[in-house]
């Protein structure tokens, strides 16, 4: 029984409170050493004089002046700005990073702590959607893990338990399908913000929300998939279950199916993550099978929803194709929320820009100049 001492980069998202409770829940087994919050400077105060980390890293100067007006205690250190997030993600007493910031803006910090040692709990899926390649290769020269937080890989990674993907002839990811899996297509041209962000079984940060209502998560989910298992895209499907209690699968060469199951509570595989090798007896609740009633399963309507067309050709094509998909979104899903856009102008403005811009994936610079020069294509296309 060994005490974790974990950094938690977005500890005031919907993944970091989960982590936070988690941390309460298992004083023995988790410590948080190490916080970052980006805007909730009233919510990272709350957490830290809880949990009381060593370390804690904010956008800026300002942010910084008001969460020492908010902690009552005196951290080690308060680091700022981009910087700050590598410098906490590389903290010497730190066996292990919980990544839960949204976007691209967990890479740099990923990296780092892989070059520092630390083993990784991914929650952050645009990571390895722009950089998969590289951040695998990272963590194997440095012999370091990625744990899977996203609950799907988490589900795909209890399934295998360690073992390779030799024996594995697909995997099926599941997804609830959003709310609007049984909305004729026409109709989706008039969905509202709050129609968006109203899923059926997971709370959620708003980004990730608006991404499983179009399913462009579950296509940046095969991408994820591709990269932490080793698995080519051809052999990644995807399953609509829009109970979400079943995770994920694995399928085996000789047709034996495994699936991981529990109620859609991110605490589930952040706890798995955090302990992983061990299983802890927590306070997470079991499942009441005769209540649950039926698990219904039923193929994506591929038509409607082109986002999972879109990521797996973006898999094929490989070079930094999934990092300009994965930056079209983005731009693509803020201007939603922001009020310009229509809903299907997402997947349009997506597949726009992947079909304008190449780019390889030779290097972080190549990447990052990918994913710089998608987002301004996303911008112009998001105004005419
Ligand atoms: P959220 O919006 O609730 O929280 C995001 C966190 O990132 C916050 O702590 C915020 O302060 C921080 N942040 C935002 N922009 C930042 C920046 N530029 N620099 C540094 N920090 C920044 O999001 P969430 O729902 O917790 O999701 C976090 C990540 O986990 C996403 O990548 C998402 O895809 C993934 N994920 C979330 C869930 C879930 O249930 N919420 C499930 C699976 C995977
Ligand atoms: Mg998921």
């Amino acid at each position: 029984m060994s005490l974790r001492n974990v950094v938690l980069l977005g500890a005031t998202g919907s993944i970091g409170q989960s982590a936070c409770r988690v941390a309460r829940d298992l004083p023995d087994r988790v410590r948080i050493v190490g916080m970052s919050g980006f805007r909730n400077m009233p919510r990272l105060a709350e957490e830290a004089n809880r949990l009381r980390p060593e370390v804690l890293a904010v956008p800026d100067a300002e942010a910084e002046a008001e969460l020492r007006t908010k902690l009552d205690y005196a951290p080690a250190k308060i680091f700022t700005g981009e910087e700050g997030l590598v410098s906490l993600a590389s903290w010497p007493s730190a066996d292990m990073v919980l990544v839960a910031i949204v976007g691209t803006g967990g890479l740099r910090p990923t990296l780092a702590a892989l070059e520092a040692g630390k083993d990784i709990a991914l929650a952050s899926k645009e990571v390895l959607v722009m950089a998969g390649e590289m951040v695998m290769a990272t963590a194997r020269r440095h012999g370091r893990r990625i744990l899977p937080v996203d609950s799907e890989h988490n589900a795909i990674f209890q399934c295998l338990e360690g073992r390779d993907t030799r024996h594995v002839r697909r995997l099926i990811l599941t997804a609830s399908g959003g709310p609007f899996r049984s909305w004729p297509g026409e109709q989706l041209r008039a969905v509202t913000r709050q129609e968006a962000l109203r899923h059926p079984t997971w709370r959620m940060g708003e980004k990730i929300t608006i991404d499983s209502a179009t399913l462009f998560n579950k296509g940046l989910e095969m991408i994820e998939a591709r990269w932490l298992f080793d698995v080519d895209i051809t052999r990644i499907d995807v399953v609509i279950h829009p109970q979400s209690i079943v995770h994920s699968m694995v399928e085996f060469v000789d047709g034996s199916v495994l699936a991981q199951m529990s109620h859609s509570d991110m605490r589930f595989p952040i706890q798995y993550a955090l302990t992983w090798p061990d299983r802890i007896a927590g306070t997470l609740p079991p499942l009441e099978w005769a209540k649950l009633g039926k698990l219904d399963f039923e193929e994506p309507r591929y038509d409607v929803f082109p986002a999972l067309d879109l990521a797996r050709q973006a898999a094929e094509r490989g070079g930094a194709a999934s990092a300009v998909l994965n930056a079209a979104n983005e731009v693509a899903v803020a201007e939603f929320l922001a009020g310009r856009i229509a809903f299907p102008r997402i997947w349009e403005i997506v597949a726009a820009v992947l079909d304008s811009t190449g780019g390889t994936a030779a290097d972080l610079d190549a990447l990052l100049e990918a994913d710089r020069e998608a987002r301004e294509r996303a911008s112009v296309l998001a105004r005419s």
